[in-house]
């Protein structure tokens, strides 16, 4: 699914990543940790095709394709979501709207018609009852005073109805709580399958509780510096990064 090879990548000549690899194969939900400021969500950007990052050296391929040239709409085409890409609010168009439009312009790029207008009730219903979201909230406008719960919900909402191939969750958000992160988890919970794959960021041990991831990779100073399985999450909540800086040396 990814294949990501020797990446490099600096923003105003400071560099962030340095030489990172990781590979993601479809089924598998990885969780990548590590210290505030290690990279990660540099990585989820660069993932997505966000332009603010130079990227110095490293291959980044897609099912097979370098899609390292892709502009950020041609990489969510492709099947690449990253949450927050829209974080704004916008009254006046609601939860709802904002997906059906979203999913048309998806098609369109492929050349597609709209979705009859039938199927997407259909998909709306059908995803909605699957998340245990209910019909107030999607007629709600979006992200207009939501909660922090509620904009995960409507997070994992739009990854539900996109139906990425790679969904990147980046949680920067160290003021979740519990439920939201309950939301979030259930959400990938559901939505994986094993044509799928899912990488959740994380700084925090918890929301592993409630997701089990399949790989546990720590990023540390630009690069994947340790890999293992649910159990590492573990490791570091009881002993932190330092024990891995130590390694290093
Ligand atoms: P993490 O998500 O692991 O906390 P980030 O990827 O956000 O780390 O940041 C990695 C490093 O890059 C940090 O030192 C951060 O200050 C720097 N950085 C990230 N984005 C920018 C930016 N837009 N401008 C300048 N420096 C940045
Ligand atoms: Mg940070
Ligand atoms: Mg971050």
């Amino acid at each position: 699914m990814l294949k990501i090879e020797n990446l490099q990548a600096s923003i105003d000549d400071k560099s962030i990543l340095k030489g990172l690899n990781l590979e993601v194969k479809a089924g598998e939900v990885h969780a990548i940790m590590g210290p505030n400021g290690a990279g990660k969500s540099t990585l989820a950007n660069i993932i997505a095709g966000k332009e603010d990052y130079e990227v110095t050296a490293g291959t980044i391929e897609l099912n097979g394709e370098d899609i390292s040239e892709l502009a950020p709409e041609e990489r969510a085409h492709n099947g690449v979501f990253l949450s927050f890409q829209y974080p704004v609010e916008i009254p006046g168009v609601s939860v709802t709207n904002f997906i059906k439009t979203a999913i048309n312009e998806t098609r369109k790029a492929k050349g597609l018609e709209d979705m009859p207008a039938k199927d997407m009730l259909k998909m709306i219903r059908e995803k909605s009852e699957l998340l245990e979201i209910d019909r107030k909230f999607l007629s709600r406008s979006l992200n207009e005073g939501f909660s922090g719960g509620e904009k995960k919900r409507n997070e994992i909402f739009q990854m539900a109805m996109l139906e990425p191939k790679l969904a990147i969750l980046d949680e920067t958000d160290s003021g979740l709580d519990i439920d939201a992160l309950r939301i979030v988890a259930n959400g990938v919970n559901k939505l994986k399958s094993k044509d799928n794959a899912v990488i959740v960021i994380t700084h925090y041990q918890r929301l592993l509780d409630y997701i089990v991831p399949d790989f546990v990779h720590v990023l540390y100073d630009g690069k994947i510096v340790k890999s293992g399985d649910a159990s590492l999450a573990l490791e570091l909540e009881a002993k932190g990064y330092d024990w891995i800086k130590k390694e290093l040396v």
